[in-house]
């Protein structure tokens, strides 16, 4: 369907990220684009670079923008982008990855990336920007001020007056329906019945509320109450012996025996204290949810650290912290940016979340995540951030292709709903009623773009949890194909290594697929499988 072009095209003055994926397939001096027809943009650029650059560092990568800004689109890059990280992976590569900035003001969401191979030859770029930001004259020095902006963000999304954490700030370049913004980008992060961890954007100029979202990311979105229940297996799980002053011991849900990690902390979300127990055996009803969210917690770190070589969410030892018992008969969990958290359920939909080794997965990949690709969570990026969190719940807990089989209550079960969502076969469940007139008239879960759930923001942040199910079927296949462990590999190495904040699933499908030529190389079984399980769920180039 789509063309390839080698000429340039006149860039679109549409407010709008211009996507651009540079990489290595041809020989030496050769290029191959294909452009996004509705946008004049480039979205895709094929380019052996002939010469070797000196290193791999970030003058060097904008020197290679400078000369090549017909190329990505991206004008005067040594004035408009600044750095942001340089890191490099286990095949050797180095990614020098910069975000675009107005005099030193980051224009949100807009990142570019710039890989070199072992060698230091640069080899690929790929990435988003605003080219709008960057030619039209913003005044980036705010009147309003930063406590102004502050409160009209709690008030816009009705936080309490304390908060537990001071809500954190900065200004950015907000690019939002037609006009670039200077704006206060301010995270509100608030537990409670309705937990919120709030991005909102204030005008720095005239001080109204742009934009908000809610990025709380929940493990689902059904929403039930009334009772408890429990599981009860048996866990081996890493506690801290504490001796008291007046003698006798206690043990609490402190795990400090991973070198370089800061620790696996429990708490309980009732007191907000790290769970403790008179004995090292751990049998009380009241704990168990405790030891499976300790339990678990452990087992996803060991995934990351063992397939992936990744030390924590951060990948720099930070410490797992888990809350159990929130809420009442609260039939979710989710990752709040800075923890997870998980209700007991209310015995018959769900028993306690935190059983769920998938669930534990997902929500602890959303740290993952933030910490790395940042999939801006509403519309295709958010539903890309769901179904990567999807994919590794699947992956860590890998008997099977569901998610979430462990959690469901009697009732659901009787019900048919013995799992949460299903990457073999997503259309097996319902989605909510709401979401039915924006479908194809099925009401079930999608595993096509035929199916894609056309959703407003103010549905599930316009279908994280559902048109995730689409990205999440074609991970199903292609590990079908070439096995789960190679499948974890490939989409890890998109998530860290080439995915940006804006990456819809048309990109991701490229950089997926470039994960796989990088790691088995071009022309692989692997790369194949990977092209061929977009292409059955109709995401293409
Ligand atoms: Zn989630």
């Amino acid at each position: 369907m789509k063309k390839k072009y080698i000429m340039p095209v006149i860039l679109s003055s549409a407010l709008v990220a211009s996507s651009f994926t540079v990489s290595t397939a041809l020989a030496n001096g050769q290029s191959e684009k294909t452009w996004n027809e509705n946008a004049h943009v480039p979205v895709f650029v094929k380019e052996k670079i002939a010469e070797k650059r000196s290193s791999s560092n970030a003058s060097n990568a904008l020197d290679y923008l400078a000369e090549n800004e017909k190329k990505t689109g991206l004008k005067n890059p040594k004035k408009n982008l600044q750095q942001k990280a340089v890191e490099k992976d286990d095949l050797g590569m180095t990614h020098v990855r910069f975000n675009q900035a107005v005099n030193g003001i980051p224009v949100e969401g807009a990142e570019v990336v710039v890989h070199y191979n072992e060698q230091d030859e640069l080899v690929s770029v790929n990435g988003a920007h605003f080219p709008e930001a960057s030619t039209s004259s913003i005044d980036t020095a705010p009147t309003v001020s930063l406590v102004k902006a502050v409160q009209t963000a709690k008030n816009a999304v009705e936080a309490p007056e304390e908060l537990e954490y001071a809500p954190e700030s900065e200004v950015v370049v907000y690019p939002f329906e037609e006009k670039n913004h200077l704006a206060y980008k301010v995270n509100v992060n608030f537990m409670g019945d309705q937990p919120g961890n709030w991005f909102v954007f204030v005008d720095a100029k005239s001080g109204e509320v742009i934009d908000q979202y809610n990025a709380i990311m929940h493990a689902q979105d059904i929403h039930q109450s009334v009772g408890t229940g429990v599981l009860g297996e048996q866990r081996k799980i890493h506690t801290t012996k504490i001796k008291e002053a007046k003698g006798g011991t206690t043990f609490s849900l402190s795990d400090e025996s991973h070198e370089g990690l800061e620790g696996i902390y429990t708490l309980d979300a009732n007191d907000g204290e790290i769970f403790t127990n008179h004995s090292a055996s751990w049998k009380d009803e009241y704990l168990r949810p405790a030891v499976d969210a300790h339990f678990n917690s452990e087992q996803v770190y060991e995934y990351f650290h063992d397939e992936h070589d990744r030390n924590s969410l951060d990948d720099n030892g930070m410490a797992i912290i888990s809350y159990v018992h929130y809420g009442e008969s609260y039939n979710n969990a989710f990752w709040n940016g800075r923890y997870m958290t998980y209700g007991d359920g209310d015995g018959s939909f769900m028993v306690p979340l935190s059983a769920g080794l998938d669930v534990a997965a997902h929500e602890m990949t959303h740290g993952v995540i933030s910490n790395s690709a940042n999939l801006r969570y509403r519309f295709e990026s958010g539903a890309l951030n769901e179904s990567f969190a999807d994919i590794f719940g699947v992956l860590v807990d890998s008997d099977d292709w569901e998610l979430g089989e462990d959690i469901m209550g009697p009732d659901a079960k009787e019900d048919g709903r013995v799992s949460l969502r299903s990457l073999s076969d997503p259309s097996k469940y319902p989605v909510k009623a709401d979401y039915i007139p924006y479908g194809d008239g099925e009401g079930n879960y999608p595993s096509h773009m035929d199916e894609f759930y056309d959703l407003p923001i103010n549905l599930d942040n316009g279908g994280v949890h559902i048109n995730s199910s689409i990205t999440n079927h074609a991970a199903y296949l292609i590990g079908e194909e070439i096995g789960k462990e190679k499948l974890g590999q490939i989409f890890y190495r998109a998530l860290t290594v080439y995915l940006t904040p804006t990456s819809n699933f048309s990109e991701a499908r490229k950089l997926i697929v470039q994960s796989a030529a990088d790691i088995y190389g071009e022309g692989s079984a692997e790369e194949k499988a990977t092209a061929k399980g977009f292409d059955q769920v109709g995401i293409y180039e």
